[in-house]
């Protein structure tokens, strides 16, 4: 029986650092689930696939074949056997994207994947629904948020290493769209699910978060060994 951490929140929560790290620590598969999202999107990109070709992307959505391998700092994606870590990072990628994760054939794929994943693994699994959708029963559920100057901070220097150098005040409006947008979003939208533990880590180092989230890992993986073994 695996242990399930699901890790929900706006973009540039700090989620994706946070679950990095608390895998590597626990041994666990981390499951970037955004990750799957930007894969399906660079396929469709690449065969130049329209979103309204469903027997295409039903093609593609069969043969495609995503998983994550250690890496030295951070895990490194594969999609059909190619390293594309980079590549899913692309603007085109994330301009894209939104419009393919709302699609259902493709958010039911990677729904299936991702239980999949935990199916032979304790998992790290982190995205927007993945508390309430993906694992409504994951053994800890965090909803990690952030005041949106740090958050669109924290997205400006990501997209300066992207090479993209954009005003913080013109990041900030994006943000208030990208949020708007993952909430009312059909499929698929970000919500906080009742019995998750909500932190807003605005004023939290790395290390005080990953502190207070293991804290409540370890706690309930020590009462769900002693249910079951
Ligand atoms: O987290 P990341 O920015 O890499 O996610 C890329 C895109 O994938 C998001 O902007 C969102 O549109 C989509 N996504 C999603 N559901 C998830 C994770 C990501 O729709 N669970």
């Amino acid at each position: 029986m695996s242990f399930i951490v699901a890790i929900d929140g706006p973009t540039s929560s700090g989620k994706s650092t946070i679950a990095n790290i608390i895998a590597k620590e626990l041994g666990f598969v981390y499951i970037q689930t955004g990750a799957m999202y930007r894969c399906v999107t660079l396929e469709l990109l690449n065969n130049k696939v329209s979103l309204s070709n469903s027997e295409q992307i039903r093609k593609i959505l069969e043969r495609i074949n995503i998983y994550f391998v250690k890496g030295q700092k951070r895990q490194r994606v594969i999609m059909n056997g190619k390293d594309v870590t980079e590549l899913i990072r692309t603007k085109n990628v994330t301009d894209y994207c939104s419009d393919v994760a709302s699609l259902s054939e493709v958010r039911h794929k990677l729904l299936q994947e991702q239980r999949r994943m935990s199916s032979y693994s304790n998992v790290v699994v982190e995205g927007r629904d993945t508390g309430t959708t993906v694992f409504p029963n994951a053994d800890v559920k965090f909803f990690l948020t952030a005041n949106p100057i740090v958050r669109a901070k924290r997205k400006q220097q990501e997209l300066a290493q992207l090479g993209e150098n954009l005003e913080l005040i013109n990041v900030l409006k994006s943000m208030y769209k990208w949020d708007e947008d993952a909430i009312k979003r059909k499929d698929g939208a970000l919500k906080r699910a009742k019995d998750s533990i909500f932190i807003d880590s605005s004023e939290m180092s790395v290390e005080e978060l990953k502190g207070k989230m293991m804290g409540f890992i370890k706690e309930k993986y020590k009462e769900k060994e002693e249910k079951y073994i």
